[in-house]
């Protein structure tokens, strides 16, 4: 028998107003359990049109997103989290695959072109992406300059391509092509055309979405004159563009987080037989991802954990390697990273003929010039504020990687979701943003299954290529059906929870004597029971039903027997836009 006190998440009512854990923690804040609900009576479409209406892009997180949602599941506490993006995205291939491509353009054309005013999004990269999706629905005219020739931004040219293909991509493109949004292509703002530019042609508004990619370099000696030295981003972007040129036989990626997983991937692919990875970390507090560093590992790739770069060992003007100290483990016991301690007279080279570096990224900010310079703050990002519109610069917003650094793509979508509500409101004088409403539902089913705790996580299939070089193939495969409903039998509704209005309540000890965990009670004004907040109210009789949080499992039978119908499922919903 399982302790059901593990996993309880609402032992106070302010916990209601938290909604489900996954909802909370997802960026975008999908509503997956009705999803679930809605996929469990077959009704594919109408839940695939609410995963599209809180994630315009399901297609991309089904596939790359790293599911903090699924970090946050309740199920998470009883064994292994629902696999949430897994059920993203059968559901998304699902609708795909069914002839059904047009609700891919979800209410599409509903408000295309009805508002006179233009908006400029600059950078067709996530955040851009999702700014001209809700734009275009609010019924602006939204153009998109990118400067690369294909859109897509760090969603199509920082994803390595055995990860998602170029299709995927040029869909979701395709769809915001069809809402009515143009992409401007090989069009750099600050190169080409300015920012003044762009308000002399009339645009109400201005959002900078042009991502982080600009990877930082390795200032150490010995750096500034090796020619060997390449940068992850601009090796990923390359590879995505077709360019699979091997650049040496031994790599030595610099950098601990799933972007360095991702080149040094890519390398075995172009042909590297010797991939290593070194940081500064040790293997237990690097920043990838424990399936990202696991993925590399399965594939050959080599770590040298606890490494601090000191110089580039060179001899007769070639790359020999990098030099490094070792960095004391303690580093990362108490106070994680804020003082490196190098061990003394510990140094070693480790030996590479080609160095990618992969220690972050910052934006190219080139279109603000000195004129818009206000909008920087000193760590070389945009403003956070700008996301609000906030300051002196009017008209001009910011999305995305760019105000905050390197970050997921779940969370550039909703940077851009968010940006736009922003813009709608400036364009329309209002100080109303239709950001999110929020709402307390009732229901009497939470769609929790019996077996369900007798569920095991299902795995998606995966595509391991016995001999990676060469080998660009997607490695996970989606769920069957029957695996998306099983994920979705799993799932606990944890957004549903009992309550009862005790003040109606008859005293007729249905609702106890049905409860299969014997988690209701009969309480008298002598118990003198208090609920969290308050002492419970009790009805005409003197008597009310009174439920212990931590041991209901949400099954619903009470709700069924109740005479007088005062208890319900109540569920907190954060409705995006
Ligand atoms: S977008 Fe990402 S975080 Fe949100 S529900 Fe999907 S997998 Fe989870
Ligand atoms: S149990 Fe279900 S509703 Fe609760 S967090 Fe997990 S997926 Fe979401």
């Amino acid at each position: 028998m399982i302790d059901k006190t593990k996993y309880t998440t609402y032992l106070d009512d302010s916990d209601i107003q938290n909604g489900e854990r996954c909802q909370v923690a997802c960026p975008l804040h999908i509503d997956m359990p009705n999803i679930y609900d809605l996929m469990d009576k077959g009704k594919y479409k109408e839940a695939y049109i609410l995963l599209k209406s809180a994630n315009p892009f399901p297609a991309i997180t089904g596939r790359v997103c790293f599911a903090p949602c699924e970090h946050a599941c309740t199920r998470g506490l009883l064994d292994t989290p629902v696999a949430i993006r897994d059920v993203e995205y059968f559901l998304s291939e699902y609708i795909q695959s069914e002839s059904t491509a047009d609700l891919a353009t979800y209410k599409e054309g509903s408000l295309k072109g009805t508002r006179k005013e233009t908006v400029a999004v600059i950078g067709s990269g996530p955040a851009g992406m999702a700014a001209a999706w809700d734009l275009a629905h609010y019924g602006y005219k939204v153009t998109i300059y990118e400067k690369h020739p294909v859109s897509g931004g760090m969603a199509h040219l920082g994803i390595p391509v055995f990860k998602i293909l170029r299709k995927v991509i040029d869909h979701e493109i395709a769809v915001l092509l069809r809402l009515g949004v143009t992409i401007v292509n090989n069009v750099e703002i600050g190169r080409d055309v300015t920012l003044d530019d762009l308000k002399a042609q009339g645009v109400s508004a201005i959002c900078i979405a042009v991502g982080a990619d600009v990877g930082n370099k390795l200032k150490i000696p010995g750096a500034d004159e090796c020619d060997k030295i390449y940068e992850s981003t601009e090796i990923l972007r390359l590879v995505r563009m077709g360019d699979r040129k091997k650049l040496g036989d031994n790599i030595l990626v610099v950098g601990g987080g799933n972007t360095a997983m991702d080149i040094s991937r890519t390398c075995k692919r172009l042909g590297t037989k010797k991939v290593t990875v070194a940081c500064v970390e040790s293997k237990d507090s690097m920043p990838a991802f424990d399936y990202e560093f696991e993925s590399a590992q399965r594939e050959g790739v080599n770590f040298q954990f606890l490494a601090m770069p000191n110089s580039i060992e060179m001899k007769n003007k070639r790359l020999v390697g990098l030099k490094c100290s070792h960095v004391d483990p303690k580093s990362f016991e108490n106070n994680p990273g804020k003082d490196i301690i190098v061990m003394k007279g510990s140094d070693f080279t480790i030996p590479a003929d080609s160095i990618i570096l992969s220690i972050s990224q910052k934006p190219n900010l080139g279109m603000l010039g000195e004129k818009y310079s206000d909008a920087k703050n000193e760590r070389g990002l945009i403003k956070q504020e700008l996301e609000r519109g906030i300051g002196d610069l009017e008209g001009i917003f910011a999305a995305g990687d760019v105000i905050t650094g390197p970050r997921s793509i779940v969370s550039a979508f909703a940077s851009g979701r968010s940006v736009a509500s922003h813009i709608d409101s400036f364009i329309r004088k209002s100080t109303e943003v239709s950001e999110k409403r929020n709402s307390i539902l009732s229901s009497k089913k939470s769609g929790v299954k019996f077996n369900f705790e007798e569920l095991k996580r299902q795995k998606a299939q995966k595509k391991i290529p016995l001999n990676l070089e060469g080998n660009f193939e997607i490695i996970n495969q989606k769920f069957s059906a029957n695996q998306a409903k099983e994920e979705c039998d799993r799932c606990m509704r944890c957004n549903k929870n009992i309550q009862i209005d005790s003040k109606r309540c008859i005293n007729c000890n249905y609702c106890v004597n049905v409860c299969p965990v014997r988690c209701l009670t009969m309480v008298t004004e002598n118990n003198r029971v208090f609920t969290n907040k308050s002492e419970l109210e009790t009805g005409e009789l003197g008597t009310a039903a009174m439920i212990k949080d931590d041991l209901c499992i949400r099954c619903g039978l009470c709700i069924e027997v109740c005479p007088v119908e005062v208890i319900s499922f109540k569920s907190f919903n954060i409705n995006g836009n």
